[in-house]
């Protein structure tokens, strides 16, 4: 029997429907979603600096052509609900043939470079930067595809202060994108944690993927499981999480996780919420080196001062 398969496409220009969407569609299919940013534009440099509104697809293997229909009504009902709490635009369905999803899915991945010196590769596809680094994801969730702009940011720091850093901490890992690209860059070992326990089974299959497995702890949990870990501070500590997430990591001790001289790395946050995250980490004693910007989202990058004597 022939292999048919539901697409169901729609095209948006937040970020937080776009999470929320890929949440509902990832239920309906095993295959990772494909986002397609309509104006991936990148500078001379290769940084990407204008995604424009992004496609999400998803697809979603049929037994027969009579099971669209009863699908196409479950998605559109769990997507009404959604809409219900902020509106956005409606998908279109599509039923594809073996050899038109072959082409679709070839076309929905690619390798994207960023920053200097990486690229992120899809599992199956060959590297076409060989000067680059490259990390090997398998795709499928909308965070840690190297994508977003708040872990391009984040991703940005690691270039810069991996090699330096012996020891990195990466608080809230999801793919493990963040600690996998440090390992490659020249940081030694590296311990992941994340409050979803499928995060770490995904981070864990692209670290093995990545050959870093043997140096990259990780824990299901949060800043609370890392007395389990091999250390418990680094010289280079991430935390992409949203801001009112920061500010709370801040109240539980994240500054102390960070050695002294040692850099903390903060993404996920807009740039309206920047002042308060920023206000935390002056009060945990830490020193700003970097505000970074991409579209509405800032990293903040810190340094612990070093002990007085
Ligand atoms: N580091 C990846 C993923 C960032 S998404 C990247 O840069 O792309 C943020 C991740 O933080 C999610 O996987 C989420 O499950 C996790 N998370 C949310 N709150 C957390 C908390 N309090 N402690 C640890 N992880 C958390």
């Amino acid at each position: 029997m022939k292999e048919l398969w539901l697409e169901v496409a729609l095209q948006l220009d937040d970020d937080e429907v776009v999470e929320a969407v890929s949440e509902v569609l990832a239920r309906f299919t095993p295959r990772p979603l494909a986002y397609e940013y309509t104006h991936l534009r990148a500078d001379e440099r290769n940084h990407l600096v204008d995604l424009g509104p992004v496609t999400v697809r998803a697809y979603i293997p049929l037994g027969s052509e009579d099971d669209a229909p009863a699908l196409q009504r479950r998605i559109q009902e769990a997507l009404h609900y959604l809409r219900a709490i902020r509106p956005f635009p409606h998908e279109t369905y599509r039923i594809l043939e073996p050899e038109d999803w072959a082409e679709a899915w070839k076309q929905a991945y690619h390798p994207i470079p960023i920053g200097e010196r990486l690229v992120v590769v899809p599992a199956w596809l060959e590297n076409p930067y060989p000067d680059r680094v490259a990390v090997v994801l398998e795709p499928g969730m909308a965070f840690g595809t190297g994508m977003h702009p708040s872990t391009r940011l984040a991703l940005r720091a690691a270039e810069r202060y991996a090699a330096q850093s012996p020891r990195v901490l990466d608080i809230g890992t999801g793919s493990g994108i963040l600690a996998i690209a440090a390992l490659k860059l020249g940081a030694e070992r590296a311990v992941g944690v994340d409050i979803e326990p499928l995060a770490i089974e995904v981070a864990r299959e692209n670290a093995r993927r990545n050959q870093v497995a043997d140096r990259l702890t990780l824990l299901p949990g949060s800043l609370d499981v890392l007395e389990n870990a091999p250390f418990s501070e680094g010289h280079l500590v991430f935390a992409n999480i949203l801001a009112p997430i920061l500010e709370d990591l801040f109240a539980q001790g994240l500054a102390e996780h960070v050695l002294p001289q040692g850099i903390l790395v903060l993404s996920g946050i807009l740039a309206e919420q920047a002042p308060r995250v920023a206000r935390a980490a002056r009060e945990a004693g830490l020193e700003e080196v970097h505000r970074w910007q991409e579209g509405e989202w800032v990293a903040l990058v810190y340094r612990r001062p070093s002990k007085r004597s």
